[in-house]
């Protein structure tokens, strides 16, 4: 793993840092065992990521985090691969109190100081908890022309795949 991806939390949003980098999907572990598999004649999805530190004078540190990427999955209808476009913004305030200790009614995330924050974990983790759960294609999907009510054969589907 890079090791840019490994940072102070606090320093970096005390500092008003910015860090725009990427890396291949296949590196988060978790996260491709909800894709598609890796199809070779298909470039291997890149994940897209800003990190950028927030401090105003008498408030709380804080980080703006926007991933973007194209992860591929299987069509629920369809049990085609397609490919969703994730755009997602995050804002973290930075705690060098335990979580516990804060009051957890209000919208804000928070994170804990951490001098070894684990960049990649936590955009893996918001990935997942992002992910469609029944991902499907909005327009040409080719099962689009059928009935309403009308359900798959498991079975027809099933032989269709088994070459
Ligand atoms: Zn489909």
């Amino acid at each position: 793993m890079k090791k840019s991806l490994i940072i102070n939390n606090l320093e970096f949003a005390q500092k008003k840092q910015k860090l725009a980098d990427s890396f291949a999907v296949s590196d988060l572990t978790r996260l491709a065992e909800v894709l598609a598999p890796h199809d070779k004649n298909i470039r291997p999805a890149t994940i897209h990521f800003e990190l950028t530190g927030v401090c105003k004078q008498f408030s709380q540190p804080g980080l703006h985090l926007r991933i973007k990427t194209e992860l591929p999955v299987i069509c629920q209808r369809c049990l085609d691969e397609m490919l969703i476009s994730i755009d997602l913004s995050f804002d973290y305030l930075i705690s060098d109190t335990t979580i516990d200790a804060l009051d957890d009614n209000d919208e804000m995330d928070w994170l804990e100081a951490d001098n070894e924050m684990n960049l990649q974990e936590l955009i893996e983790d918001e990935l997942l908890l992002a992910m469609p759960l029944a991902p499907a294609h909005e327009e040409n999907c080719s099962k689009s022309s059928m009935q309403s009510g009308e359900k798959p054969n498991p079975f027809a589907v099933l032989k269709g795949k088994i070459k």
